[in-house]
């Protein structure tokens, strides 16, 4: 049992932290964790998925309304 928990932690913290949405070309330097945020209903350009890693290569830091 105490493995099958520890299986879906980790699941769950993968599917948070490795995938971050943006929005393509906007002067903004921010990411999401999800693409239904606050921050991203206001992209007018295309919301795009992405790579955390991907996302702090760019320069861009976690938006406001998710911390
Ligand atoms: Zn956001």
């Amino acid at each position: 049992m105490k493995t099958l928990l520890l299986f879906v932690a980790l699941s769950l913290a993968h599917n948070t932290s490795d995938t971050v949405y943006i929005c393509s070309g906007a002067k903004g330097k921010k990411y999401h964790l999800r693409s239904d945020c606050r921050g991203l209903s206001r992209c007018t350009h295309q919301v795009v998925k992405m790579k955390l890693a991907d996302a702090a290569k760019e320069g861009r830091t976690l938006c406001g309304f998710e911390k």
